[in-house]
């Protein structure tokens, strides 16, 4: 089995909560997003490993969990299952950060017990999914699909978290709300602050990031629906 890696973070303190963990970033990704800092990246590099040969490249001095992101990596559906596998086999919680599009590979990882948390992109309001992320897909199809991994996220005792990135101009707050509402099941709701550096849209590159006090009233219209909302800024995280 060879897996497509784009890139490897041996140490990270934000991308697995309360854990220090080792990021592994999957090639490819089946959307766009405008906003996105990681496609270009994705897109210009491609290794092909072992699994084997993929932990070998991974220091683990630090590191106490796993985080497999992307791009989406739902998209290497065998790869993900075996990285999992190995590292669960050598004790690692294992977290996967994706954008919903691909249920049935995050239930074979529930099902077998490979997953331990499972990050899903809420990218926009429904109706506007396939203008803002560029994706073949139906936002409705998108939302039963999100609707999917939380369900069996909570069935199977495995922490769900949505998460949306929050675009001025782009966005509002009755963006948010019915975000909220629909995916008001999760165990955690992370507005994350928009940072234009280096976004894939170069237009996006001159939206100025939405203010703290911006986000916490955000995080005052999801706390409505969902009891464990936070905000992730450059700042570090807050809870609501
Ligand atoms: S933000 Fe995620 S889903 Fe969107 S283009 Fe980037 S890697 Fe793909």
């Amino acid at each position: 089995m060879k897996v497509l890696v784009s890139g490897i973070v041996d140490f990270s303190t934000i991308d697995y909560p309360k854990k220090c963990s080792a990021v592994i970033f999957l090639y490819d990704c089946n959307m766009k997003c405008p906003y996105c800092h990681n496609l270009k990246h994705i897109l210009e590099h491609k290794k092909e490993m072992t699994v084997e040969e993929l932990f070998n490249n991974i220091d683990f001095f630090f590191a106490d969990a796993i985080v497999i992101s992307g791009g989406e990596p739902t998209l290497q559906k065998d790869a993900i299952i075996e990285i999992a596998r190995y590292a669960k086999e050598k004790g690692f919680p294992v977290k996967i950060d994706t954008n919903g599009t691909n249920p049935e590979v995050i239930e074979e990882l529930v099902k077998n017990k490979l997953i331990d948390y499972v990050a899903v992109d809420v990218k926009c309001k429904f109706d506007k999914y396939r203008e803002f992320t560029k994706c073949e897909e139906d936002g409705e199809e998108i939302k039963k699909k999100i609707l999917k991994i939380i369900n069996l996220c909570k069935n199977n005792n495995v922490f769900v978290e949505c998460r949306t990135t929050y675009v001025p101009k782009i966005m509002n707050e009755e963006d948010i709300e019915e975000i909220a509402k629909t995916v008001k099941d999760c165990d955690l709701y992370a507005i994350q602050q928009f940072e234009p550096k280096d976004a894939y849209d170069e237009e996006f590159r001159k939206i100025m990031p939405p203010k703290e006090e911006e986000l916490i009233k955000l995080g005052k219209i999801a706390k409505k629906y969902i009891n464990n909302v936070i905000i992730r800024t450059v700042n570090g995280v807050f809870e609501i």
